[in-house]
């Protein structure tokens, strides 16, 4: 069994077509500790092998990323009950309830009075992409180890 690491790498992030969902590019590089779901697990255990200054493509299906599309998370609400004032567009995003965990849904159908929000992550459903550079990677401090999470590329980074 080899030691856990701390992999700092930049992405860029595309979806089935092609499109640019996200990247790193032109910003700071992402910092994980591996197996602590910083993140996404299905792009973590592709990258356990991944050395410095590699690059590669990572495919990721749906289902190792934001998961599945669940029918279950899409309902009809009356228009009247949105914590919306004015015009409401396809698309648009808000969060379901008062409380700042509630889950962001999004406008998918507007038919009169009845409005269909989906609660699903924007990507469930979708196999992502990801363009891999690895910037660094070294073993994980023992520190990083009991908090669970990595602290910044050279492991001397604050945590809150
Ligand atoms: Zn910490």
């Amino acid at each position: 069994m080899s030691a856990t690491r701390v992999v700092t790498f930049h992405y860029t992030l595309r979806d089935p077509a092609g499109r640019i969902l996200d990247t790193s590019a032109g910003g700071e590089p992402i910092t994980y500790l591996e197996g602590a779901g910083q993140i996404i697990d299905g792009l973590d255990s592709r990258l356990r092998r991944a050395e410095a200054g590699a690059k590669q493509r990572v495919q990721v299906p749906a289902a190792e990323a934001y998961g599945e599309h669940d029918a279950a998370q899409v309902q009809q609400v009356k228009r009247a009950v949105l914590p919306i004032d004015g015009e409401l567009a396809l698309g648009a995003q808000f969060q379901a309830g008062p409380d700042r965990n509630a889950p962001v849904v999004t406008v998918v159908a507007i038919d009169g009075e009845q409005v269909t929000l989906d609660a699903n992550h924007p990507l469930a459903g979708v196999d992502l992409e990801f363009e891999v550079e690895i910037v660094t990677v070294r073993g994980a401090t023992p520190e990083e180890l009991s908090h669970g999470h990595a602290h910044g590329n050279d492991g001397t980074g604050h945590c809150q």
